[in-house]
């Protein structure tokens, strides 16, 4: 059920991301109440076996989410990300959204493992209704971080959910990249999921696939491969993957959108890098 076979490859659900990070870490994966964690019940998703056949018995995982970069805008740019195409093209398999295919939902499904239903994060401002990874970390005193812009699905649900609050202090990309990379060495936190929001701004004001986004992906790709770079070098295990896709609206004055469940929307990247 979490996993299906389309176009040759593997496409499994955003709420197997949660699972996987588990299996990593070698700690429970989330409940899908409060109330299951206590009967021992666990998220919906499942472990995804090409990414937690490599990295389980990681010390420490980083999940880095460029916003909106589906794999209809990572193949229409695959040459302006050499840093991501080049680790696409050694692992990846392909992630499908839950419904609807927006930002706080999806965000929500890779650190509880359940959809919607289960943990109710329709919009970045509410409560989970079910555990995180954040909820099972301390019980193996450990602790996850959350990081992102204010006013950003990262800054104001993962950040503030999270164990170890990651708000940037820059309202840009930049200022992602600076706190991720602050809290990683400051902290070593176990686990820390970062959203880099500029792909999905720009996306949804020129379009996923037109020329006025080039600069921003290509900007993206170099973000990547350095904080890649960094965190490998103290310990970390990276999942790169997108939260969502973007279609073209059709409309010059409107660029891009997403919330459906066509393929443009629904379908993301997912690829990863063993800790060193
Ligand atoms: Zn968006």
């Amino acid at each position: 059920m979490n996993r299906r076979v389309n176009m040759s490859r593997a496409e499994y659900s955003m709420t197997c991301v949660a699972p996987t990070v588990a299996e990593a870490l070698g700690v429970r994966a989330p409940a899908p109440t409060f109330a299951e964690a206590m009967v021992g019940r666990q998220a919906t998703g499942t472990p995804i076996p090409e990414i937690a056949g490599e990295l389980v018995g990681s010390a420490r995982v980083a999940i880095l989410a460029p916003d909106a970069l589906g794999m209809s805008s990572y193949e229409h740019f695959a040459a302006d990300m050499p840093f991501l195409r080049s680790l696409c093209e050694a692992r990846m398999v392909v992630l499908r959204s839950v419904m609807p295919s927006i930002t706080p939902v999806n965000f929500a499904a890779m650190v509880t493992g359940c959809d919607l239903d289960g943990h109710g994060v329709r919009s970045k401002e509410l409560d989970f209704q079910c555990e995180t990874l954040f909820d099972v970390l301390p019980e193996h005193d450990r602790a996850g971080a959350g990081c992102g812009r204010p006013g950003y699905t990262g800054g104001d649900l993962l950040a503030r959910c999270a164990n170890i609050n990651g708000t940037s202090e820059l309202a840009d990309d930049a200022g992602v990249e600076e706190v991720t990379l602050r809290i990683a060495r400051k902290f070593r936190a176990d686990f820390i999921i970062a959203q880099i929001g500029g792909t999905d701004d720009h996306f949804h004001r020129f379009g996923p696939r037109s020329d006025s986004a080039r600069p921003k992906v290509q900007e993206t790709d170099g973000r990547l491969a350095r904080m890649c770079e960094e965190l490998g070098a103290l310990g970390y295990a990276i999942i790169i993957l997108a939260d969502h896709g973007q279609h073209d609206t059709g409309d010059p004055t409107h660029g891009g959108s997403h919330g459906s469940d066509s393929d443009e929307d629904c379908r993301v990247p997912c690829t990863w890098l063993a800790a060193r």
